[in-house]
């Protein structure tokens, strides 16, 4: 049976509001989005408000799945900061068991936090998350994050990767599975095994193309979802493949997400590169470490010959990192077989594990380890 909005706000209508009306009258309400049986809106307060209203975020969170045939539920509770009223109310860690709190849209005043794990409440089984990155799109980042993750994973590790590319989730595509997660009795997302990790993509949960229709913080709450309502099980490393860019969602998320360090990913040229510093400098913002540059498509190999050319101009990835006194974490060359793997839903290191290219990302793999080990993770 299929679910429609005017159900949704009947049955919110059920949920009674700190303002003395029912929701659907409380005027803070975004628009309502019902695709497959899967249900998504935020409720927008001043931020002042948001602790009384998380109590209704949760009634209307558990109204919306009470209505027969509803898959998923993800109601976001926004906390706008007007001008000249307080910060943001910082929640309390007993939320994180559901994983939906307001999505503070800005940085709380106050002393920096002491380690980037500090902001944020870690995630129980999960001994380092890390960000791969890139200051805009199509450089390759998310076939670098897959990659790494199975490299990683080679190394004795125990990974899973969560696809948080709310522009254009592509796991689903690069491993080629799309299929629904199902829920335990517990309401939590059991995530998609595959290549015997873990792994939850924001396109196992919209369709690719609705995801751009997404408001920032709707974003989040499913970002949160996401790490706080999988059961993700005992991890070393969770690789985040982030939104490319560096603009207010990759912010908020790099704000939110309890990060140990971030991998930028480039291509040599000047243009990505200069859109690479700013990813860094956004990383050093929220006291994210950066854990190294990737130049990716570093020169390319003619799958016929062998032939080496650097088409980019190689090794402008490496200069940087030198300038900006970040560590290099090597180069992955431009090779049709990294293409065709990823689109054949096996990437190069799984279907090729004893090949140079999977040694490559293995190298690179080595490194960030080590990185981590150097910053006293438990690995
Ligand atoms: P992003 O996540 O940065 O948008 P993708 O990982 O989706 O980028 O890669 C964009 C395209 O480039 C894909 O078709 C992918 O297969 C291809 N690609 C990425 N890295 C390489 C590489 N090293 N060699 C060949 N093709 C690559």
């Amino acid at each position: 049976m299929a679910v429609d909005k005017n159900q949704v706000v009947a049955a919110l209508g059920g949920v009674a509001t700190p303002r003395g009306v029912a929701l659907p009258q409380a005027g803070v309400l975004s628009d309502i989005t019902v695709t497959d049986g899967k249900v998504f809106f935020s409720i927008n307060v001043d931020a002042a408000e948001a602790r009384a209203w998380e109590d209704v975020r949760a009634k209307a969170d558990a109204a919306v799945r009470a209505i027969p045939g509803v898959v998923t539920a993800l109601v976001a509770l926004t906390a706008e900061k007007r001008p000249g009223s307080a910060p943001a109310p910082q929640p309390h860690s007993h939320n994180h068991s559901h994983g939906v709190k307001p999505a503070a849209t800005h940085r709380p005043q106050g002393p920096p936090p002491e380690s980037p794990m500090g902001k944020q409440v870690a995630i129980p089984g999960i001994a380092n998350i890390i960000a791969i990155a890139s200051g805009k799109g199509g450089v390759g980042k998310s076939t670098t994050a897959l990659n790494l993750a199975l490299a990683l994973r080679d190394l004795g590790l125990r990974v899973g990767l969560l696809d948080a590319d709310i522009y254009g989730p592509s796991v689903p595509r690069l491993i080629g599975v799309n299929e629904k997660p199902k829920l335990n009795d517990a309401k939590k997302m059991i995530p998609i095994k595959r290549f015997g990790m873990p792994m939850m993509s924001i396109g196992f949960l919209v369709a690719e193309e609705t995801a751009m229709v997404w408001r920032g913080p709707m974003v989040m709450s499913a970002i949160r979802q996401m790490l706080w309502d999988v059961i993700w099980g005992e991890l070393d490393v969770l690789v985040v493949d982030m939104p490319p860019g560096t603009g207010d969602a990759q912010l908020t998320l790099a704000q939110q997400v309890p990060l140990r360090g971030a991998v930028i990913v480039s291509t040599p040229q000047d243009l990505a590169l200069i859109d690479a510093r700013r990813g860094i400098a956004m990383f050093a913002k929220v006291d994210v470490p950066t854990l190294g540059i990737i130049e990716n498509m570093s020169y390319f190999e003619c799958p016929e010959c062998g032939t080496r050319s650097d088409i980019f101009g190689h090794g402008g990835a490496r200069h940087e990192a030198e300038r900006l006194k970040v560590p290099f974490l090597g180069e992955i060359p431009l090779h049709m077989a990294i293409r065709t793997s990823s689109d054949a839903g096996t990437p190069v290191v799984e279907s090729d594990p004893k090949g140079t290219h999977a040694a490559i990302y293995r190298a690179i793999a080595d490194r960030i380890k080590h990185r981590l080990a150097g910053a006293s993770a438990h690995i």
